[in-house]
C-alpha cells in the first residue's frame, strides 16, 4: 500500500479519470466506484467484473488502504457497539454504532465517526483533547469506517447504517476538505446514497468554517457544541471561544440558517455548578430568541481526569422548564454507550491509557 493511491479517497469523478487514463470505457469507473463505495470491498481482487489483467493493471498504482478492526465493545444490551480501528500508519480511531428499533425510528442505525486521530481544540471536558492534536483522517479513512461497519452489520445479521454523525474523535471543520469529500462520496447515488439530511456535522464553533459550509448550501444537519451562552464560561470550557467568541459564532450560525433554511442544533452538555444555573438558562434563551434553533441537552459524561461532573437531574429539569417557557425547542438526550466509554467525549481514552502504560519503560522491559 506504500506507494499506491487509496481508491477509497477518490470520488466518482476521480475514479472515472483513473479509468480514462488507463484507456478504459467510462462505465468501468462507475463499476469500480460501486465496488469501493457501495459494496465496500477491501481488495481489488474482489472486483470480479474486471478481468484478472485489468485488476493487475489497477493494482499497480492503486489499492484500498486497510482499516484493521482491533477491538469491539457492546453496550446498552447490544444496541451500542464501539469499534477501534487501526489505520495504515498505526494510529487508532474509534467509531460508535447505535441501533434504534421501534415504530417511530424504523430501524434507524446511526454511526458516530472520527475525523482526526486526536483533537487540537482543547475543550477542557473532552477525552479526545487529552490524546493530543493527532492528524487529519483522509476521506478514505472516514468513508472506510462506515463501509466496514456496514460489513460488520451484515456479518452479524444487523441492519446497516442509515445516519452518519461526525461526532467521533476530532473537529470535522478543522479537516474540512477531507470531511467534505467524504460527505459527497457517502451521498453519491452509486455509493451508499446516504441523504444529506441523514448526515450531521458537529463543530466546536469554527465560525469561518461554518460560513464556508453555509456557502456550500448542503442540506445537512449542523450541530454546534455551545455548552454556554456566556463568553467567560464558554472560554473557560472551550478555548476556541477566545478565537471565535459568541457574537462571532452566532453571526456565522445566522448565515448558515439564512443560506440553507436549516435549523441548527445547539449541543449543551450540562456540568454540575458550571453551566447549569437558572441564570445560565436565561442567558441561553436570550441568545437563541428569534433564531431557528433546537437545544440538545446532554447530561455530561464523566471524564474522570478532567474534574467535571454531570449536572443533577433537578437542575436539568429546571433548565428545560425555563427554555420551554421561552418557547425554545429543547430535548434532553441521554447519551448512549456510557457502560463501554462510548458516550460523547469519552472515546479513545481508555485505550490511550493502556497504550501509555504499555509504553512505560518498566513495561517495555518485560
Ligand atoms: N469536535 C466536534 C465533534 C466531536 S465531540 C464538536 O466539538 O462538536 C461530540 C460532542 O460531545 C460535542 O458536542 C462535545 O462538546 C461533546 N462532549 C465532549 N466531551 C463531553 C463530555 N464529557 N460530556 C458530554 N459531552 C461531551
Amino acid at each position: 500500500m506504500a506507494d499506491v493511491q487509496d481508491l477509497r479517497s477518490l470520488d466518482k469523478r476521480e475514479i472515472a479519470a483513473v479509468c480514462e487514463g488507463l484507456g478504459w470505457p467510462r462505465f468501468r469507473g462507475k463499476q469500480i466506484f460501486s465496488w469501493v463505495h457501495e459494496k465496500g470491498v477491501e481488495t481489488i481482487e474482489e472486483m470480479t467484473n474486471l478481468s484478472l489483467e485489468q485488476r493487475q493493471t489497477l493494482a499497480a498504482a492503486y489499492g484500498i488502504a486497510p482499516l484493521r478492526l482491533v477491538d469491539t465493545w457492546q453496550g446498552d444490551g447490544g444496541d451500542t457497539v464501539k469499534f477501534l480501528w487501526r489505520l495504515p500508519d498505526g494510529n487508532t480511531v474509534e467509531q460508535v454504532l447505535m441501533f434504534y428499533g421501534g415504530k417511530e425510528t424504523k430501524d434507524r442505525v446511526s454511526t458516530c465517526v472520527s475525523t482526526q486521530t486526536g483533537c487540537a481544540m482543547g475543550c477542557k471536558f473532552c477525552a479526545t483533547a487529552m490524546c493530543g492534536r493527532g492528524r487529519n483522517l483522509t476521506a478514505g479513512e472516514i468513508v472506510g469506517q462506515i463501509l466496514l461497519a456496514n460489513r460488520w452489520c451484515q456479518d452479524h445479521d444487523r441492519s446497516i447504517i442509515t445516519n452518519v454523525v461526525y461526532m467521533g474523535m476530532g473537529e470535522p471543520l478543522a479537516n474540512w476538505p477531507q470531511v467534505k469529500k467524504s460527505l459527497q462520496i457517502l451521498n453519491d447515488a452509486d455509493g451508499l446514497n446516504i441523504g444529506w439530511r441523514r448526515m450531521t456535522i458537529s463543530t466546536c464553533g469554527l465560525a469561518d468554517k461554518i460560513k464556508e459550509l453555509a456557502e456550500e448550501d448542503f442540506q445537512l444537519e449542523l450541530s454546534v457544541s455551545l455548552h454556554s451562552a456566556d463568553d467567560k464560561i464558554r472560554s473557560a470550557l472551550m478555548p476556541i471561544n477566545d478565537r471565535y467568541p459568541l457574537d462571532c459564532l452566532m453571526e456565522a450560525c445566522d448565515m448558515f440558517t439564512e443560506k440553507t433554511g436549516r435549523r441548527i442544533t445547539y449541543e449543551y452538555a450540562m456540568f454540575r455548578d458550571v453551566n447549569d444555573s437558572k441564570q445560565d438558562a436565561e442567558k441561553l434563551c436570550r441568545l437563541l430568541r428569534g433564531r431557528l434553533a433546537f437545544v440538545n441537552i446532554i447530561p455530561a459524561n464523566p471524564v474522570a481526569e478532567a474534574g467535571f461532573f454531570p449536572a443533577r437531574s433537578e437542575r436539568i429539569k429546571e433548565f428545560v422548564t425555563i427554555l420551554e417557557r421561552n418557547h425554545i425547542a429543547v430535548a434532553v438526550r441521554h447519551s448512549r454507550g456510557q457502560d463501554i466509554e462510548a458516550a460523547c467525549g469519552q472515546l479513545k481514552r481508555r485505550n490511550h491509557r493502556e497504550r501509555q502504560e504499555a509504553d512505560m519503560p518498566e513495561n517495555k522491559r518485560k
